[in-house]
């Protein structure tokens, strides 16, 4: 806890907050519940160390983020192990997080440079003729990263090394269901010799996120719920910080009839079952052409059946716990609502036996969309089915919800996939795959609608970390024509460089020049 004395008064007598492995419900450690005064210190503490970080230049940081990498890199065995024992994922995938942690340091590090190197403007008008105009971009200053507990490390990673690469500090508030991994990535960042005060780590809950918000950063960049995004985004508003929102999902997925069913199946079971379906981009209701739907189910129960439910440290494990009773709650709920309106359960629909969190893969069919496991975000693993009689039919059901973050087609005629995806509202439309963006530090992603503002990833991810600055040099300094003093045909002169530039015919433009001529100062 180094990182607490450095940069938090009287951290140690805070009060604490306990973090549980979700399969076992075994106690994992404790954290200090860090309040305003502590998120100020480290905060103030960034803001100090940020003139020096930026002015170290893309290089010197490049050198730094890729020390940072190789660290992480060095300890890959004991984050993922720490990664499944707090958030439940099985270790293959928590694995495959820490993969992604990499590529994203990798990627904004090396790339960094390039991306936000000036950029030209090549202003055609005549009379700015004679000027260098281009944009460069600075970094902002201190940004506060709020990520939730699904994928700590990786979503956060994502804009960690987009803020850091671009020459900014970060404070992250890491989810009080996962503190232990923020804590450790702190740990990390000091091992591999970041200067202090540029990456800090708050722990805490909700106040402290709160707290984080309500103090004086550059940036907000929050990943979690529209609930807690919406109170975010007007808590940062209120001081005109700007913020990127990624918040949460009912992402469709549409069967199309050519789809090949085996792929289909395979697929949609993977993307709703995943991560324990504890994913923003998870499928969460599934659309399927009726001439498809009776043999398509059925391969998706088999395959929904034979998942492996349990801890995430045995190999064996396919799909880990829930990360909570409140999370095994709310998934009860749904399903006895959906039961209750006249669903059917296929596979799953009963909690298992504890200790943990644990509930199954869950295939609802006969759902209709009055129901909540049509409506709310699940974010469990539950895949309700429906058989509709067309595409425009699919395609409606789908964008009938106030969420808008990504979507899945599965068929055969990628055409027709493309012509669809232009069609669907969402942030990210995947044809014949799922998910996969989330990992690649490559391709930006961002919700529609309530699904949230601003992007994570990529070009778009890094220049969410900056400000764009317009310089304008006007190479050989003269008076312009329209400075003081005005002449008595200015007006004419201008009316008629209206004509010049966007007269309707030949006729008018010729015109226009004679009478621009003619009005000269
Ligand atoms: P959450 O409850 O909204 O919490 C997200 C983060 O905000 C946590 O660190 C939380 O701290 C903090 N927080 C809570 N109240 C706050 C406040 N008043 N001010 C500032 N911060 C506050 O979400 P979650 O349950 O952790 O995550 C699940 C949600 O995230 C789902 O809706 C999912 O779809 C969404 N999500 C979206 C994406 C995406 O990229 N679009 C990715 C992953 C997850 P505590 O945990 O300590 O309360």
């Amino acid at each position: 806890m180094q990182e607490l004395d450095r940069t938090t008064p009287g951290a140690t007598e805070l009060p604490t907050l306990t973090s549980f492995d979700p399969a076992t419900g075994e106690v994992l450690g404790t954290v200090p519940i860090m309040g305003p005064e502590q998120v100020g210190a480290a905060v103030a503490l960034a803001r100090e160390a940020f003139p020096a970080w930026r002015d170290l230049g893309f290089e010197g940081r490049r050198r730094k983020l890729l020390a940072l990498r190789d660290t992480l890199v060095r300890h890959k065995d004991d984050v993922a192990r720490l990664y499944t024992r707090e958030n439940g994922k099985p270790l293959a995938e928590a694995m495959t997080s820490v993969l992604a942690c990499c590529d994203f340091l990798a990627y904004y590090a090396k790339h960094a440079a390039g991306l936000l190197a000036d950029e030209p403007i090549h202003v055609s008008n005549p009379l700015q003729k004679n000027h260098e105009t281009f944009l460069t971009y600075e970094a902002k200053g201190v940004v506060a990263v709020i990520s939730p507990w699904n994928y700590p490390l990786l979503l956060a990673m994502a804009e960690i090394s987009a803020a850091l690469a671009a020459g900014n500090a970060v404070v992250l508030k890491p989810s009080e269901l996962t503190p232990l991994l923020g804590v450790k990535l702190g740990e990390l960042a000091r091992e591999a010799g970041l200067p202090a005060g540029i990456f800090a780590v708050v722990t805490g809950d909700g106040r402290t996120g709160a707290a984080l918000t309500a103090a004086p950063v550059d940036r907000v960049c929050f990943t979690g719920s529209v609930a807690t995004g919406t109170k975010v985004g007007q808590a940062a508003m209120a001081h005109l910080v700007p913020v990127t929102l990624e918040l949460g999902g009912k992402d469709p997925a549409l069967v199309l009839p050519d789809a090949d069913l085996d792929f289909a199946a395979q697929g949609l079971v993977w993307g709703a079952f995943t991560n324990a379906g504890q994913v923003c981009a998870s499928v969460e209701r599934a659309y399927v052409h009726q001439r498809i739907a009776e043999p398509l189910i059925a391969k998706v129960v088999e395959r929904a059946k034979a998942l492996v439910v349990g801890n995430g440290l045995d190999p064996k494990t396919e799909v880990g716990p829930l990360i909570n009773q409140p999370a095994l709650e709310r998934i009860e709920a749904q399903v006895a609502d959906a039961v209750a309106k006249g669903a059917r359960v296929l596979t799953g629909g009963q909690r298992l036996p504890g200790p943990g969190t644990f509930y199954p893969p869950t295939v609802l069919v006969d759902v209709t969309p009055d129901m909540l496991v049509m409506q709310d975000e699940t974010f469990g693993p539950l895949l309700p089915i429906i058989s509709v009689p067309d595409e425009a039919a699919m395609l409606a059901a789908a964008n009938d919800s106030p969420f808008g973050l990504s979507a899945t087609i599965w068929t055969a005629d990628l055409d027709a996939g493309k012509r669809l995806a232009r069609q669907i509202q969402a942030g990210s439309v995947w044809i014949n795959t799922g998910l996969a963006s989330y990992g690649n530090p490559l391709t930006p992603r961002g919700g529609y609608k309530e699904s949230g503002i601003g992007k994570i990833g990529g070009r778009h991810g890094l220049l969410e970390m900056v400000n764009a600055k317009l310089v304008d040099v006007a190479v050989h300094g003269k008076p312009k024509l329209w400075w003081y003093p005005t002449w008595p045909a200015m007006v004419d002169f201008v009316s008629a460089g209206v004509d010049v530039m966007h007269g309707s015919s030949i006729g008018q433009r010729l015109s226009g020049l004679g009478k621009f001529l003619k009005s000269r100062r």
